[in-house]
């Protein structure tokens, strides 16, 4: 359970949201804006050299395992359930149900652009918040 806000970062390894795919091997028109902010800002490549990359397998070997921090970003506990993912109806925890807003994780991730549920649409499920 999460108490406070802490920075977001991910890293290449990680499942890409909109593909299903490991961001190492989306193409750049398929990144998330905040990652395709990091592969432009954070490691000065361009669309064609990324694409290059990924087409020849070699993401993982320019960008490695380590997590890059996304500007501005942050996780944050789920202000809906209080961190701990369960629904509330009229303050009451139903117990059978998970929490509508973070999907039962627990925390969000706030991009200046725009929101990433992290249990859902960072890995593999729904719900982009703005
Ligand atoms: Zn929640």
């Amino acid at each position: 359970m999460r108490t406070r806000s802490e920075r977001f970062g991910f890293r290449f390894t990680e499942s890409n949201p909109l593909t299903g795919d490991a961001f190492a091997y989306s193409r750049f028109a398929d990144l998330p804006g905040f990652a395709a902010d990091v592969v432009v800002d954070g490691l000065r490549l361009d669309a064609g050299q990324w694409d290059h990359l990924v087409e020849h397998g070699m993401v993982i070997e320019t960008t490695g395992h380590g997590v890059y921090w996304v500007p501005g970003a942050v996780i944050e506990p789920c202000r809906a359930c209080s961190g701990d993912g369960r629904h509330r109806v009229a303050g009451m925890i139903d117990p059978d149900r998970s929490c509508g807003r973070c999907g039962g994780a627990g925390e969000r991730v706030i991009i200046p652009t725009g929101g990433l549920d992290r249990a859902g649409a960072l890995f593999g499920g729904s719900g982009v918040f703005a």
